[in-house]
């Protein structure tokens, strides 16, 4: 490819005898060529030129055409824009076949032959050229046509575009300099609709527009049809590496070396008049998934109108009843193709003089909501597979039912902004903010919603974006700090709007035309990526969906994963299970204890000065922690609960250090201007009160609490608290056991770094459970296991395992001790820096660090397994509900993952694709 020198004699003969261009119905040959494989085609002639030639091999009605491959197109941009040699004549020969077929002649004004030339790369990509309509006409030969059709304002209306369209898109003739001669004739003659303009109107419009031509881009609009032609194939060469497409491709991730292909097709004509229409359909609604077929058509109208917006469209019902054996042939198409390509289809059509024709088919973009159903609905067409619909829903996808959306009517009726980089779900709707700190006083001190605009963001607008309820940039691709920051935070974003121009001194936005303000009101959707103006409606969708519940449950048949939920109250268990969580992996019982009417005998407890001072306050607490854990086994009836032991450094429960100092000294200051008594020794017992307080916090204080004494540790240093919170937990089962109930305890310790601090856990747990259940005369079924969150403990998992009946992985500890960060530091601070400049490729805390942390997960795994065949080991946390850290939770071998209870369905989704994906 670099290789510079011309090529020797003997490899010139087999370059020109290299095949650079497929007619539609050689699709075979294509296949041959590339070995058989359609990605592989549709490497070679684009997805738009690999679907015509697969439709016309279905039989489908295709105008007949053929594609110029994307290997001619890397070669002549290789080559300093020279085509490849043999490549034009065989452009020619194509012609020359068509031709043939249609019965027409490219050039010839007696009957014509008009062609379109059509870009069309591997994937999708807005930046690159688009189609030029009528090539092949020019003054001559647009006498021809008027004298054929009869019909001298469709001959002229289609050669003004033919102008229109290669000035603009050929040679970069700004398009608004047409469409404002258009709007001008329009007014002249008193007509709505471009279909209203006579022949005479567009007849003077074209000499107009070649005069725009010649002035704006410096030459003469080409008259020779095969001029026409390779200027427009060069054009779209060129388009691949023109800037809009490459910043596309660096923002989307797609490779810069596959190139364009370019379709030359025959043109059939929309524009024919009443029993001539033009439109776009989707097999499927796109926002709701019915089958049943959903688009906008124009009768009498060409190409581009109908998303142009120019005049106003007809649904596909109006196609129905006007002209209804024709949508009944589509409806037949529609089918056939979706039964070929197993999905939904975007179809591109053109009705000429009654005669249905299809122009284009590719897998049509939908909403969410719509792919579950259209996935559990195909199943049920016995069209697709129940593996091939749970792999086609994304977990992301399930995130939807999670977030709320913009509303579907709202949008259809307001204006589309711009659209960017879909980086971080959900809608938001807000008025801008040019800067983080308008943003931020205008959310906090005004209650206001705000969306937060930058050309980029940077670690110091991080306030801001805190305080928005969406956040959006002109610059920046998927890994960006506004991306990351934005998920990280569940914040809605959209980002890399390019042509968004943004005035950072006269305090607005523009695309085009459309100014936005800041102070404007703008709704975002960072599902789709789309920005709207104004202030949209918004819905939370409904998880309880019946197309996703059905899903999930086909997800569960292939999933081997188990799917667990963190809940700390009965309440958030309920969900839990009705969401399909298998078992609670994670109850906090600390939580209890920060309650309002618990505290104080909390703090009672930590406060106390000797142990019958500190006893009683413990023993009070245990009816309350019995009645949390009876609501919690009766919420999970028949499912395992993992209680994990009190785990928060003991400070916690107390005044913050700085407001203790700062009310002592209130106090004191105070007492100075008493005089009346009762007033004085009021204030003095409440000084003497936060003085102990804070003689307390600063006994406790340390330099790294985190690190400190907390989890086993403090139960190790008290065991009364232990005991305590294993009698509240056994009985709690016992009584629960007794009301019918099916209770399966585990008792959890948290920190673990050494087995000797399991070893005397699990003595105490063992006399107190063994009294409990002898008082009572019941046994209940329980396990003893610990938390792996510290490095040591896995390196000793198989010590660990001789006590231990089962692991939790405690991924966020583990990550910041396996990496040795604090996490609330660097979120804040160099974490985001480190994955902006790729030395981490992800957050660690988004997602298991495979290499070290996952690494340091097997190898605890397979120790502890050597020790106990049979353990049960899961995660808890927040890793839990990630996709990715699921599919290396499957890979080690774990049984379950346990996260919160929203995220239970996507955990299952993503634990089927683990599953599926390893199979594979
Ligand atoms: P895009 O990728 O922007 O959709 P297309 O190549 O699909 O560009 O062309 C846009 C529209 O132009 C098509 O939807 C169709 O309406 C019209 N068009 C393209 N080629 C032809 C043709 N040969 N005959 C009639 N209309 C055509
Ligand atoms: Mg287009
Ligand atoms: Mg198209």
């Amino acid at each position: 490819m670099t290789d510079q020198v011309a090529p020797a004699p003997s490899q010139a003969v087999e370059v020109e005898t290299h095949r650079y261009v497929y007619l539609f119905k050689e699709v075979e040959l294509a296949e041959q060529y590339v070995g058989g494989d359609w990605e592989g085609v549709r490497g070679l002639l684009g997805g738009k030129g690999a679907n015509l030639a697969d439709m016309t091999r279905l039989d489908v009605p295709v105008p007949p055409g053929f594609t110029v491959t994307t290997e001619a197109c890397n070669v002549y941009l290789d080559a300093g824009d020279q085509f490849p040699p043999g490549m034009w004549e065989q452009v020619l020969a194509a012609v020359t076949e068509i031709e043939a077929a249609t019965g027409k002649t490219f050039g010839d004004a007696q009957n014509p032959l008009l062609i379109s030339a059509r870009s069309g790369a591997k994937f999708s990509m807005p930046g690159m050229m688009d189609t030029v309509l009528n090539i092949g006409l020019n003054d001559e030969v647009v006498k021809g046509v008027a004298a054929l059709t009869e019909d001298e304002r469709f001959a002229y209306d289609s050669y003004r575009r033919l102008v229109q369209m290669f000035g603009s898109v050929v040679l970069g003739v700004d398009d608004h300099l047409f469409e404002d001669i258009i709007e001008a004739q329009r007014q002249k003659y008193d007509v709505k609709s471009d279909a209203d303009l006579p022949a005479d109107a567009w007849k003077e419009m074209t000499q107009t527009f070649k005069e725009i031509v010649r002035r704006e881009a410096g030459i003469e609009f080409p008259t020779q049809p095969f001029d026409q032609l390779k200027m427009a194939t060069e054009a779209v060469f060129k388009s691949w590496n023109g800037k809009r497409a490459i910043d596309y491709r660096n923002a989307a991730g797609i490779a810069h070396d596959l190139g364009t292909a370019v379709n030359i097709q025959t043109m059939v004509f929309g524009n024919m008049g009443e029993d001539s229409a033009t439109g776009v359909a989707m097999s499927r609604n796109a926002s709701t998934g019915e089958n049943e077929l959903e688009g906008d058509f124009l009768i009498n109208a060409q190409g581009e109108d109908v998303v142009a917006g120019i005049r106003i469209t007809e649904p596909m019902s109006t196609l129905k009843s006007a002209m209804p054996t024709l949508y009944t042939e589509f409806e037949d198409i529609a089918q056939k193709l979706e039964g070929h390509y197993h999905n939904m289809q975007d179809l591109e059509f053109t009705i000429e003089n009654g005669h249905l024709w299809l122009l284009q088919t590719r897998d049509g973009k939908r909403t969410a909501q719509a792919e579950v159903r259209i996935a559990v609905d195909m199943v049920e067409e016995g069209l697709i597979t129940k593996e091939q619909a749970v792999r086609r829903v994304q977990p992301a996808q399930v995130d939807f039912f999670l977030h709320p959306q913009l509303d579907e009517a709202a949008i259809r009726a307001t204006t589309s902004f711009a659209e960017g980089l879909n980086v971080s779900p959900g809608a938001a709707v807000g008025i801008v903010a040019f800067d983080a700190d308008t943003a931020e006083r205008w959310a906090k001190e005004d209650g206001l919603k705000v969306i937060m605009v930058r050309p980029e963001t940077k670690p110091d607008d991080v306030h801001g974006m805190l305080a928005a309820q969406g956040i959006l940039t002109s610059r920046g691709g998927r890994t960006s700090h506004a991306a990351l920051v934005a998920r990280q935070f569940g914040t809605p974003a959209v980002v890399g709007v390019s042509e968004l121009e943004i005035d950072l001194i006269s305090r607005q936005m523009s695309i085009g035309d459309l100014v936005v303000k800041e102070g404007d009101w703008i709704s975002l959707d960072g599902t789709t990526g789309n920005v709207y103006l104004g202030e949209l409606p918004t819905f939370v969708p409904d998880i309880k969906n019946p197309y996703l519940l059905k899903l999930l449950t086909w997800a569960d048949e292939f999933r081997e994963l188990g799917v667990w939920a963190n809940a700390d109250y009965p309440r958030d268990a309920q969900r839990a299970r009705e969401y399909g969580a298998e078992g609670i992996g994670l109850c906090r019982t600390e939580h209890m204890f920060f309650e309002p009417e618990r505290m104080p005998i909390v703090q009672q407890m930590i406060m106390s000065k000797n142990v019958e001072d500190r006893n009683e306050a413990i023993d009070k607490l245990l009816p309350l922690q019995r009645g949390d854990f009876e609501g919690l086994f009766k919420a999970m009836d028949g499912l395992p609960v993992i209680i994990r032991l009190i785990d928060p450094p003991l400070h916690e429960f107390l005044p913050a250090h700085d407001e203790l100092v700062k009310d002592l000294a209130d106090l004191k200051i105070r007492l100075q201007h008493f005089d009346n008594m009762a007033q004085i020794e009021r204030t003095l017992d409440e000084i003497q009160e936060k003085q102990a307080f804070l003689d307390r916090v600063e006994a406790l204080k340390e330099q790294n609490p985190m690190l400190g004494t907390r989890g086993v540790r403090l139960g190790i240093l008290i065991p009364e608290l232990t005991k305590m919170q294993v009698r509240a937990i056994f009985e709690a089962a016992v009584k629960v056991t007794k009301a019918g109930y099916d209770v399966h305890p585990e008792v959890m310790i948290p920190l673990t770094s050494h087995v000797n601090e399991l070893r005397s856990q699990q003595l105490t747990l063992e006399s107190v459970a063994k009294d409990v259940m002898a008082e009572n005369g019941i046994e209940v079924n329980y396990k003893f296991g610990t938390m792996i969150e510290i490095p040591r403990a896995a390196l000793t998992a198989d010590e660990m395992a001789e006590f231990a009946e089962f692991f939790s992985f405690g991924t966020n500890d583990l990550t910041q001790t396996v990496f040795g960060i604090s996490r609330d530091d660097a979120e804040a601070g160099f974490l985001v820096d480190y994955i902006q400049m790729g030395i981490l490729p992800e957050n660690p805390f988004a997602t298991i660090d495979p290499n070290g942390v996952g690494k340091l997960m097997d190898m605890a795994v397979k120790a502890g397994r050597a020790t106990r065949p049979n353990m049960e080991i899961g995660i808890c946390g927040e890793h839990g509900g990630d996709p990715k850290s699921i599919e290396l939770c499957h890979n080690i071998g774990l049984n379950y993952v346990s996260c919160s209870p929203f995220r239970v369905p996507i955990a299952r989704l993503a634990a089927a694709h683990a599953a599926l994906n390893s199979k594979a």
